[in-house]
């Protein structure tokens, strides 16, 4: 019986009877990081990294029961041997290294390989068994270095201040957000964030982290945030929220930006092309790293990179099914 199997409730390890990331509530969950997609509501006990504890508690209740871990550290749940590390998606994302009786795997959750200044920088886990999600799983999926997308951010805000326009950024408030804060350069005017984003980062605040960036609450003086650069979840396109901010141009942040389609279909002024999951390049320098024989690709184009693992890079890879194959909101 192999270690790591799945099951109606999620990605199951009989030997330990407990899930990681599971999709419907079970008794003991292990937590790669705290993206809806992974930290699902209603579970008895949670296990993740200390910095994803905060997160967890904002978004799934205050009072739900978790253990944490540092990276690297060892915890042994009936004979197997559990340890975190470091995923480099989002602060506190970990892949999880299973080992029982010398079989070891490694659930990636979500990662990506760059260091992109704030999260703990993805670290390679050897192991036999490989857990790859493949959102950007095709070649035609390539980044450029974050740098280089921020610096044009820079230059897109700076023009838009000579307008006399606010310039909006949408991006996911858990990860891409936070990374923009962390790495604009703000001599070049105010930064402002939706509370959705202002309430991650005060999670994160608990466990060491800072952001400096005001929220915009319907009471704000909108004088005040004249020529601001202002950040913001994909869900307030067109809200009552982001119509208040007075005139501004916006943007969207996204690895699909890569598309042309993606963008029109969007409908915004500009769109940045900027992921937190590896392209396809990096998906394939984590296989070669990890040396296992045995890929499990989930999260994506599954059916697309199966095969490419297969015929081209000589591994034995499979689909792994999970209830979120479609393609990731990113
Ligand atoms: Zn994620
Ligand atoms: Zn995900």
């Amino acid at each position: 019986m192999p270690l790591i199997s799945t099951n109606e409730n999620g990605i199951y390890c009989a030997q330990g009877d407990f899930y990681i990331d599971p999709w419907r509530p079970v008794n003991k969950a292990l937590i790669t990081h705290a993206h809806a997609d992974h930290a699902r509501w209603g579970n008895k006990k949670y296990l993740c990294h200390r910095y994803t504890e905060p997160v967890m508690r904002h978004r799934l209740g205050a009072d739900i029961v978790v253990e944490t871990v540092d990276y690297n550290q060892e915890i042994i749940i009936n004979g197997v041997k559990i340890s975190f590390h470091p995923a480099g998606h989002v602060i506190g994302s970990s892949q999880i290294r299973l080992e029982y009786k010398g079989e070891i795997w490694v659930i990636t959750g979500d990662y990506k390989l760059y260091d992109d200044g704030m999260s703990t920088p993805y670290e390679p886990v050897k192991c036999h068994h490989f857990i790859t999600e493949s959102t950007f799983g095709l070649p035609i999926y390539q980044f450029e270095s974050p740098l280089k997308v921020f610096k044009e951010i820079e230059e897109w805000w700076k023009e838009n201040q000579a307008k006399d326009l606010n310039t909006i950024v949408m991006c996911y408030s858990l990860g891409k957000a936070q990374s923009i804060l962390n790495s604009i350069d703000k001599e070049i005017g105010p930064i402002y964030v939706h509370p959705a984003v202002y309430n991650i980062n005060q999670a994160f605040e608990k466990v060491g982290f800072h952001f400096e960036a005001l929220p915009i609450f319907q009471e704000t003086d909108k004088n005040q945030i004249k020529n601001s650069l202002i950040i913001c979840p994909p869900a307030t396109d067109g809200s009552a929220w982001q119509k208040k901010l007075g005139p501004a141009r916006k943007s969207f942040c996204s690895g699909w930006m890569q598309v042309r389609g993606a963008r029109r279909r969007r409908g915004v002024d500009k769109g940045f092309v900027f992921s937190d999951h590896c392209d396809f390049k990096s998906l394939n320098e984590a296989i070669k790293n990890c040396e296992a024989e045995n890929i499990y690709v989930t999260h994506g184009y599954e059916l697309q990179f199966t095969k490419w693992v297969n015929e081209e890079l000589g591994l034995y890879g499979q689909v792994l099914h999970t209830l979120f194959n479609e393609n990731e909101e990113e």
